[in-house]
């Protein structure tokens, strides 16, 4: 496995393969990888001829009181599980190599971006998508591999595939959980022992209100009262928001149908999780 550093390299590289025909699969993260990481590296090393990794925190992406500084960097352990994993190159490239001086350019997202995370963190998915518009020009993708943890992310990446007819397919990956439902996330990793064991509350606020559609239920306001009282009752817990929207459009549904979204957002402690489920309502 080959670490490049440089975007100039980066570039000379997807050129050459891409001359020769190469199928590239591109794996964007911002480091501390886990399995969540390592479920898209191997579905992309078993669909292309070479597996790009990047890794990059993005800087664009985080609000002025986000936690940019304190995100974990990891990068020798994360080579390890992108080797592992089945990864041909990790692209980690510094702040100043992918915005030098005089950088100005930036892509912004639609009215997906509007709601959710992007209410909570403005300017976050302007700065997903400007990178992710970056690192398609240098890695030159095939296809492009995302995880269903950040579900509204994959509806803006598709819909920027779309507007700005980029060629890659964007791959979206199941969600991958600890054993106690807990979506693995490199935020795990700031939460004290007792505010792990609270983190449950995400996942299990989710199978609440996936059981109440199951059993029959249309009706949105009771199933966001229960899952609100639910993640209320828990320690070191605080919502940000608590949604159940159409999953194609994401804004909210109050009759439940066609392909919903469950979408929850939570602080614990000082650290913000995020998780979602999908379903389909007859
Ligand atoms: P991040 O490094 O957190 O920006 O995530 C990089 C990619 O990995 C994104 O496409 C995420 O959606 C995906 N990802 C993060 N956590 C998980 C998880 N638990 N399961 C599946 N994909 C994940």
């Amino acid at each position: 496995m080959r670490l490049i550093r440089l975007a100039s390299q980066m570039a000379a590289v997807a050129g050459h393969l891409s001359r020769r025909g190469r199928r590239v699969g591109l794996v964007p993260t911002m480091g501390a990888l886990h399995e969540g990481h390592g479920s898209l590296i191997r579905r992309a090393a078993a669909e292309n001829d070479i597996v790009i990794v990047t890794i990059f925190v993005n800087p664009l992406q985080f609000g002025p009181r986000e936690d940019f500084a304190r995100y974990p960097r990891t990068l020798r352990r994360d080579l390890a599980l992108a080797s592992a994993s089945g990864a041909d190159i990790v692209f980690a490239p510094s702040v100043s190599e992918l915005y030098p001086p005089g950088f100005q350019t930036a892509v912004r997202a639609g009215s997906l971006a509007a709601r959710w995370e992007g209410k909570t963190r403005p300017g976050h998915f302007n700065g997903v998508a400007t990178v992710v518009m970056i690192l398609f020009a240098l890695t030159r993708p095939s296809r492009a591999y995302f995880g269903q943890k950040d579900y509204q992310q994959v509806l803006i990446v598709k819909r920027l595939v779309r507007d700005l007819k980029l060629p890659p397919a964007v791959r979206m990956l199941p969600t991958v959980r600890q054993p106690d439902g807990v979506a693995m996330s490199s935020r795990n990793a700031s939460l004290t022992s007792s505010q792990r064991a609270h983190a449950t509350v995400l996942s299990r606020a989710l199978r609440l209100a996936r059981a109440r559609i199951r059993a029959g239920e249309r009706r949105a306001a009771p199933i966001l009262r229960a899952m609100r009282r639910l993640i209320r009752g828990t320690a070191d817990a605080r919502i940000d928001y608590v949604a159940l929207v159409d999953a194609a459009t994401l804004e909210p549904q109050a009759r439940l149908h066609g392909r919903v979204a469950i979408l929850v957002a939570v602080w614990v402690g000082r650290t913000r999780l995020i998780d979602n489920l999908l379903v389909e309502v007859s």
